[in-house]
């Protein structure tokens, strides 16, 4: 399995506009981060999770021009509105687009791009909703998959192997955390240092990572106030920010 950071940037990107740095340093290319999204490669098939406003930019500087399905975390823009640019993948590819959506997102992404799903005058639909369950496959992957809490609304994690992802996080449910035992790679959410209503702030995942041991564990969404050595020096052993077009081999 490989996994490539296609954006590691909070909802805003980083840094925040032309001359509104934060705390980065713009010198230094991985604290230029796009929107959040990972892609995997597993058994012949490109997963997708999250469709970010950077999608078209993100696929071609990972020179990737099929994706076999796409799997939902949330229904935040920064996580959903790249979804116009999968119509150039299904060209490409002479291929209607597997979504996979969970059931409370379900409503509102099919009606927000209804030409997408659906079709509208000359144009055909180009991509497919798929549920999700608890544990479903996609082709011969077994994708395991729960809610976290995000504020007042909730975000898919999502497990394949022993990789997950979590991004937009705040808190557990109950014993969800245990889901994540044995885990080589966590890619988690973390968009600053201080605690948000709706994202844990520093402490608290790394009380996260501290009970669930994972070989490695990399931090997506991540606004200009987090500059990338910086927090690098904060990081235990094994922790580390990601950065745009970081690929893992697991
Ligand atoms: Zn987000
Ligand atoms: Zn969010």
């Amino acid at each position: 399995m490989k996994v490539r950071i296609l954006g590691c940037g909070g909802s805003f990107g980083s840094p925040l506009a032309w001359n509104k740095n934060g705390n980065i340093d713009v010198n230094n290319p991985k604290n230029h981060r796009t929107r959040s999204s990972v892609l995997i490669n597993i058994n012949d098939q490109n997963l997708l999770i999250d469709t970010s406003p950077d999608l078209r930019a993100q696929l071609y500087n990972a020179r990737c021009t099929k994706i076999d399905a796409v799997l939902f975390t949330h229904e935040h823009s920064d996580h959903i509105v790249g979804l116009p640019d999968m119509r150039a993948i299904s060209l490409i590819n002479h291929s209607i687009i597997p979504a996979y959506l969970p059931e409370d997102i379900r409503e509102i992404v099919t009606r927000n791009f209804k030409y997408i799903f659906d079709g509208e005058k000359d144009y055909s639909p180009f991509m497919t909703v798929k549920k999700t369950y608890d544990q479903f496959n996609i082709g011969n992957t077994k994708i395991i998959t729960f809610k976290h809490n995000h504020g007042s609304i909730d975000v898919n994690t999502y497990r394949i192997n022993n990789f997950a992802y979590s991004t937009d996080i705040k808190n557990f449910y109950e014993n969800d955390i245990d889901k994540l035992k044995n885990l080589d790679l966590w890619i988690v959410g973390l968009l600053r240092y201080d605690p948000h209503p709706s994202h844990a702030g520093f402490d608290q995942i790394n009380e996260y990572i501290k009970y669930l041991k994972p070989k490695k564990t990399l931090f997506t969404h991540m606004t200009a106030l987090l500059d990338y050595e910086e927090l690098l020096s904060k990081c235990s052993e094994n922790i580390e920010p990601a950065y745009d077009g970081m690929t893992i081999d697991l």
